[in-house]
């Protein structure tokens, strides 16, 4: 490709930042520009609700390219300003009024939080968690002592809920479903994780509606559904996120659940591609179409993306379904989607030391998780990518070699 072609890129994260670098190590010589709408260069997101909440640190903690490298590999950017809208026949996207020109686009716009509709809402001292700011925000909040309810216990709520306990605050988590985490787990993983929680004096609230937040001039009190009240200094919200498909949507490319996009991440235009949380791509293995909000997706599919763009030999990507969480010392990993399942295994006690959970659907392995045994996910990864028909003693015996079962 010439150097007067241009790519544009929408979105200045994981996915859009991993697909600049795939373009130019793939030896594109074109125009790169990256537009963000926040003001950061691009950063990875799983530590603003760990470390760099328990540790510290600023954007030079979580950035994915040092800050020469935009320069050094001739990459302009643009950023807090949002691309605005796109107009696929012209090949342009407005950004702050003024058109500006691709040959190919790249959207890797990701998702925002979705927002509580609850009275209150929106007193100081409520916070969601999705940026570098918001992090930053929260962390300053978190002083020793503070009242802290945190709304929804998926992952980020119970990351936030682990470290503000590590800050010294007093945490509740109100979940309105009967379990921690139930997008992902199993019931009796998240019950798990809520005994483990509650150990560490988290006061976990199940099946827990919030009817409104409360206060004079900032949260003062949380008030849940059949009227129970209790202070609060701040509250955090993590009920999810939608992604940002809007402007795809009004240009006309096909939307449902995100940016539809083939293997190679190309959408219904064929000079626009679309990576990371905002895309919604098909998968071999599950034999249906899915969204992923995970940091590999965006990694891996930004990468792969980002090489099909500037290459002849393009490749598809296929996610392999893996995601992680920490929560105080438990590191948990995922592999394959457990839905749909019908038997559950367990492979060693249920302690900290370590031990991983199957499951199985009509016999084969579809999923699996691992809590604190992170060294033994390779060979499980390989179980669940074979749907391996495996007999559930074997399974549940911690001294079988999992990966020689699956050679044999
Ligand atoms: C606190 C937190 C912890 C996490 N921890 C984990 C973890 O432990 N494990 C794991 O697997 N995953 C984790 N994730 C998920 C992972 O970080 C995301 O899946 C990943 O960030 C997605 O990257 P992305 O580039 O697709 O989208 P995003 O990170 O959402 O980035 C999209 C960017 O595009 C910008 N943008 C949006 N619209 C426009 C527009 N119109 N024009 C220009 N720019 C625009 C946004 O402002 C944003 O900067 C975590 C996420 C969060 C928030």
């Amino acid at each position: 490709m010439s150097g007067s072609d241009s790519i544009v890129i929408a979105g200045a994260a994981q996915a859009g930042g991993r697909a600049v670098q795939a373009m130019r190590s793939a030896g594109y010589e074109g125009r790169i520009l990256l537009i963000g709408e926040e003001t950061w260069l691009p950063y990875e997101r799983p530590p603003l609700s760990k470390a760099l909440i328990t540790e510290g640190g600023g954007h030079e903690a979580v950035h994915l390219h040092a800050p020469d490298y935009y320069e050094t590999h001739r990459v302009e950017t643009l950023l807090g300003a949002p691309v605005e809208s796109i107009d696929p026949a012209a090949r342009t996207v407005r950004v702050d009024g003024a058109d500006i020109a691709y040959d190919r686009l790249l959207l890797a716009t990701g998702a925002r939080v979705r927002r509580l509709p609850a009275p209150g809402a929106d007193l100081p001292g409520m916070r969601y968690l999705r940026t570098l700011d918001d992090s930053f925000a929260i962390r300053d909040a978190l002083v020793p002592g503070a009242r802290v309810a945190v709304v929804g216990g998926g992952f980020i709520g119970l990351e936030i809920a682990a470290s503000a306990r590590k800050r010294g605050c007093e945490v509740t988590v109100i979940e309105a479903t009967d379990r921690l985490m139930g997008r992902a787990v199993a019931p009796e993983i998240g019950a798990w994780f809520a005994a483990m929680h509650r150990s560490k004096g988290v006061d976990i609230r199940l099946g827990a509606g919030v009817e409104r937040f409360g206060g004079t001039d900032k949260l003062e009190h949380v008030t849940l559904v059949g009227g129970e009240e209790f202070p609060c200094d701040l509250a955090i919200v993590g009920i999810g996120i939608i992604p940002n498909s809007e402007i795809a949507l009004e240009a006309g490319l096909t939307v449902e659940n995100g940016i539809v996009v083939d293997s190679h991440g190309r959408t219904s235009d064929p000079h626009i591609w679309a990576a990371g949380d905002v895309a919604n791509q098909p998968s071999v293995l599950l034999g249906r179409n899915l969204r992923l909000e995970s940091y590999e997706n965006a990694q891996n599919q930004g990468t792969a993306v980002g090489r099909n763009m500037v290459s002849d030999e393009t490749k598809p990507h296929e996610d392999r379904l893996w995601v992680w969480s920490d929560q105080f010392d438990v590191n948990l990993q995922m592999i394959g989607v457990a839905d749909g399942y019908d038997a559950i295994v367990h492979r060693g006690e249920p302690t900290e030391e370590g031990f991983a959970v199957f499951y199985l659907a009509g016999g084969k392995v579809v999923a699996a998780n691992t809590i604190n045994l992170g060294r033994e996910m390779r060979s499980i990864e390989r179980v669940v990518a074979a749907r391996a028909e495996l007999s559930p003693d074997q399974l549940a015996d911690p001294s079988v070699n999992l990966r020689k079962l699956i050679r044999g």
